[in-house]
């Protein structure tokens, strides 16, 4: 079975290296509430890993778990510190 990369930068055409692994990430997402206003409110966080290009230092958030560690309605919820956060388009 040959090696298949995890990412790829698609401008430098090389593949990406695994700079940090097993950050948690808290994902966001947009609502809209009664009156009309678009609020951003927490939704989950889950476990990934931060992978870099070599040669243009992009990075990209990749690996992620197959599920959250914990959703927002569940208790414990703001316990940790998330390393980042994202916003769900
Ligand atoms: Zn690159």
């Amino acid at each position: 079975m040959p090696r298949i990369p995890k990412a790829v930068c698609a401008a430098c055409l090389v593949e990406l290296r695994i700079r940090r692994t097993g950050i948690m990430v808290e994902m966001q997402r947009k609502t809209t509430t009664d009156e009309g206003h678009e609020t951003i409110e927490p939704y989950y966080k889950i476990m990934a890993d931060i992978a870099e290009c070599p040669k243009c230092r992009i990075q990209l958030a990749i690996n992620f778990a197959k599920e959250p560690v914990v959703e927002h309605w569940q208790e414990g919820y703001y316990l940790g510190v998330a390393s980042m956060e994202v916003i769900l388009t």
